[in-house]
């Protein structure tokens, strides 16, 4: 089989400050090194269960955090970006049969994770698909729905993986720390390492046995909300072709074809 793993940083084992995810700062050493080996043990996993294609998308902030040289031979790696409306699902449309998700982390406007945010958290507050707020995991789901792919599992904080079971029943969720306030309460890096070990290697059998089992059908119909900053970030946007302004800060998107979606996304925030 053929696997896509989109990696993100904020919910690896441990991570609970800004500082543990930028580069600019000496914490980030250790947090790099964590989200390398939570990978590592995705691809050692899906190698030795017969995968015989592996890709990671280096999927946080530049793009450039996994450290290549710690990955199994024969995985690729995507890194920084490619400047398309995929954005963190880069190449997911090149014909992958599963994709498992590392690091995620809760959505925007969420108190599942000190970290919550959904894509861009300086200029965006809070994005809504038909009503629901929109997570990064969300968003990347239906991505990976669009082009038939099922998303089998995901690693990171206990609020992403409940949201996560909710959308998909079947998604095998590896919950390496759950938050509260501005705290976390994590697995000892090692012992993540072991829960991703063991959950990847469900998830795999899972769907050896039944490939359509976490399949995630798009609703026929979409309208997006997507609340900003400040007002002359919306009114940018609302200058996207079938793109309104609901309020001053606030703009709304209709339509039937996700892809739609995601380029005016990609070009309006
Ligand atoms: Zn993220």
């Amino acid at each position: 089989m053929k696997l896509y793993v989109s990696s993100d940083m904020e919910g690896i084992a441990g991570v609970v400050s800004w500082d543990e995810v930028d580069a600019s700062h000496r914490s980030y050493e250790w947090a790099k090194n964590q989200m390398t080996k939570e990978v590592q043990v995705v691809c050692e996993t899906a190698i030795e269960l017969g995968s015989e294609k592996v890709l990671v998308k280096d999927a946080h902030d530049t793009g450039r955090n996994i450290n290549i040289s710690e990955l199994p031979s024969g995985v690729l790696v995507h890194r920084a970006w490619t400047r398309d409306p995929l954005i963190m699902m880069s190449g997911v449309d090149d014909g992958y049969d599963a994709v498992v998700f590392t690091g995620y982390h809760a959505g925007a406007y969420s108190d599942g994770s000190p970290l919550a945010h959904t894509m861009n958290s300086t200029s965006m507050k809070w994005l809504k698909m038909n009503g629901l707020l929109m997570s990064e995991f969300m968003m990347n789901a239906y991505t990976a729905a669009y082009y038939k792919v099922p998303v089998i599992a995901i690693t990171g904080d206990q609020a992403i993986c409940e949201e996560a079971k909710q959308l998909i029943p079947e998604i095998t969720t590896i919950a390496v720390k759950s938050c509260k306030g501005s705290s976390c309460i994590t697995m000892t890096g090692n012992n993540a390492l072991v829960a991703i070990e063991d959950g990847i290697r469900v998830a795999l059998k899972k769907y050896k046995l039944s490939p359509n089992a976490c399949e995630l059908a798009l609703p026929d119909q979409m309208t997006f909300e997507i609340n900003f900053a400040n007002a002359g970030l919306a009114y940018r946007a609302s200058q996207y072709k079938g793109v309104e302004l609901v309020d001053a800060c606030t703009i709304r998107y209709s339509t039937a074809d996700y892809y739609e979606f995601l380029r005016m996304f990609f070009f309006a925030c």
